[in-house]
């Protein structure tokens, strides 16, 4: 598939960030391209877009590690898990086999001091030209956002969370 990558990140407290960038991947694979989506953040829960990923051809995905989870006895190894992830990430990146790649929730990587911003734009720059990548995660650093081609900032007016109405299977997870 001939593309001019992109680099886009979305951000913000709005709900979106993640289903956005899975939307994104539905579009390259329908064009025949190949996506790889690695997660930085492992929530709990069968994640409905998971479980299509282990049916769905030329889309590998990659939860790194058992996740972080911000506790604060076991920050190192969050952070561990973290840079194991960006291994991945780098891995991934570097090899040219993909035409997109999801880096979801790692925005939050710099912001917890488990990886400085700086390896994250380095590799931005190094990226096969081919290659859109997509961040997210809220509360994007400048760092990335001036890297970046398109940038989103989803912001909430409503919801329903705040009426009491619990996470949803097959909207929220
Ligand atoms: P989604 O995966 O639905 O696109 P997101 O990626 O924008 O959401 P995250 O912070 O990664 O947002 O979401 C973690 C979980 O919280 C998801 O199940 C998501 O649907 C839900 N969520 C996202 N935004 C909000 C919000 N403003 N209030 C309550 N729940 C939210
Ligand atoms: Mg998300």
């Amino acid at each position: 598939m001939e593309t001019c990558g992109r680099v886009i990140i979305n951000t913000g407290n709005g709900k979106g960030k993640t289903t956005a960038a899975l939307g994104t991947a539905f579009r390259t694979l329908g064009h025949g391209g190949r996506v790889c989506v690695i997660q930085f953040l492992k929530g709990q829960g069968q994640y409905g877009e998971r479980v299509m990923a282990g049916k769905t051809e030329n889309l590998d995905w990659f939860i790194c590690g058992k996740g972080f989870v911000f506790k604060k006895d076991n920050i190192d190894e969050d952070r561990e898990v973290a840079r194991q992830g960006f291994e991945i990430a780098r891995e991934k990146v570097l090899s040219d086999q993909y035409d997109l790649i999801i880096l979801d929730e790692i925005t939050y990587l710099p912001l917890y001091d488990f990886l400085d911003v700086t390896e994250i734009v380095k590799l931005i720059q190094n990226k096969p030209k081919r290659l859109s990548l997509i961040l997210t995660g809220r509360d994007a650093v400048p760092e990335l956002i001036a890297v970046a081609d398109t940038v989103t900032v989803m912001e909430p007016l409503k919801h329903a969370y705040e009426n009491g109405i619990k996470a949803q299977k097959g909207i929220e997870f």
